[in-house]
């Protein structure tokens, strides 16, 4: 379940919550889901020529609607229409980030099977009849497939407002859903970070986060192990004959184990950040970029990666309970300075666990003084800006 709030008009705050569920088609529904997964390409390619030829003949920005390309391509009215539309809206919004900001979002890409995600969105309508989408006991219904069989991890509150939803399939071959709900909620009482109260989180690769307590995340040993396993795998592949029985085979396992690994991960990731949105009043970290967060999956950590989803989970949930999550710069030198005098030092070793402050000569651990840092350059920062508001 997760995140986003945004402020509603009558004071309340609307709440988005996402349920993901796993879906088991029967045979002639997961025949439907994959054409409208290649309808949703095919459309999004399609508008995206027109779009590039018309901009280039007239100079002006424009995207014609789904409904002009069915008299062409009729497969096209065998799906759910609610998902070309949505495609619409996609390439629409991915245009419009664009041009506000070309550099951060690129131009809009053409879709193809092989590297992008089989996947397509449909939202809920409420007709005088029922809504289009509505979840059943042990399914879901949608408007071209009807009741599709479905997993539950858990089910929606009554009064939240089921908007849309986003039908996936991984590479190993399984469906999931997720589905989206809006839900009116009164804004939480703000509360006010006190240093007792707060924590000061350092991103360390050997334990995921070192805290200024000094306790550490630690990742479970099973991660590791399953990503010896994937390792051994991908080598196992690299000798083998492409294209035989027993690759094909090994592919599906690599990929299923993949899949697993990523579970895992997001389960370790929700269950840490809300173990402690929960415990504490604000956390405080550094605000790293995201993109060199990204960067350290090719370093092999697969943990790493999860840094930046890691401190976002944290953000909305301490956010629904009126707390702070405080990003500190990054550019602060809050390895090198010293938590007990404020010494900074020229250049603190990565290879070494401790340090000796030569002016005072205390002893750190290099990751929990680190976190001590953090903590404080966080608090101060908050006590600033609140000062400035009272002025
Ligand atoms: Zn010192």
């Amino acid at each position: 379940m997760e995140r986003k709030t945004r402020q509603a008009t009558d004071g309340k705050t609307l709440q988005y919550n996402t349920i993901k569920a796993r879906l088991y088609p029967t045979p002639a529904q997961a025949e439907l889901f994959e054409k409208t997964f290649g309808c949703c390409r095919y459309i999004w390619n399609q508008m995206l020529s027109d779009e590039q030829r018309f901009y280039a003949e007239t100079g002006a920005h424009f995207i014609p609607t789904p409904a002009k390309y069915k008299t062409n391509a009729p497969f096209l009215k065998e799906v759910d229409n609610q998902a070309l539309i949505q495609e619409h809206n996609r390439l629409s919004q991915a245009f419009r980030a664009f041009f506000k900001n070309p550099e951060t979002f690129g131009h809009p890409n053409f879709k193809r099977k092989k590297t992008d995600r089989d996947s397509f969105t449909a939202c809920n309508h409420d007709f005088e009849s029922g809504p289009t989408i509505y979840l059943t006991k042990d399914g879901i219904r949608m408007t071209k497939a009807g009741i599709v069989r479905a997993k539950f991890p858990r089910r929606p509150q009554a009064w939240w407002k089921l908007k849309r939803i986003t039908v996936e399939k991984t590479r190993s071959g399984k469906y999931y859903c997720c589905i989206l709900y809006e839900c009116q909620v009164k804004p939480p009482e703000p509360v006010r970070p006190a240093p007792e109260t707060t924590i000061g989180l350092k991103y360390s690769m050997p334990h995921f986060y070192v805290a200024d307590d000094g306790t550490m995340a630690d990742p479970p040993r099973w991660l590791e192990r399953s990503q010896e396993k994937l390792a051994k795998l991908q080598r196992k592949l690299s000798r083998m004959q492409a294209g035989s029985k027993n690759y094909q085979e090994t592919v599906q396992k690599y990929r299923r184990l993949h899949e697993h690994i990523a579970n895992q991960r997001n389960d370790f990731i929700h269950k840490e950040s809300r173990r402690i949105a929960n415990a504490w009043d604000a956390v405080c970290m550094r605000a790293d970029a995201l993109d060199e967060m990204a960067q350290r999956v090719r370093q092999g950590n697969v943990l790493g990666s999860g840094y930046g989803m890691f401190r976002e989970r944290l953000r909305y949930k301490l956010a629904r309970q009126g707390k702070q999550l405080i990003l500190v710069d990054r550019y602060e030198p809050t390895t090198r300075t010293c938590s007990a005098c404020g010494f900074v030092e020229e250049a603190v070793s990565y290879e070494r666990r401790t340090w000796v402050c030569p002016d005072c000569g205390a002893v750190h651990h290099r990751e929990v003084n680190a976190a001590k840092n953090i903590k404080a350059r966080g608090l101060a920062q908050y006590f600033q800006s609140e000062e400035r508001e009272s002025a």
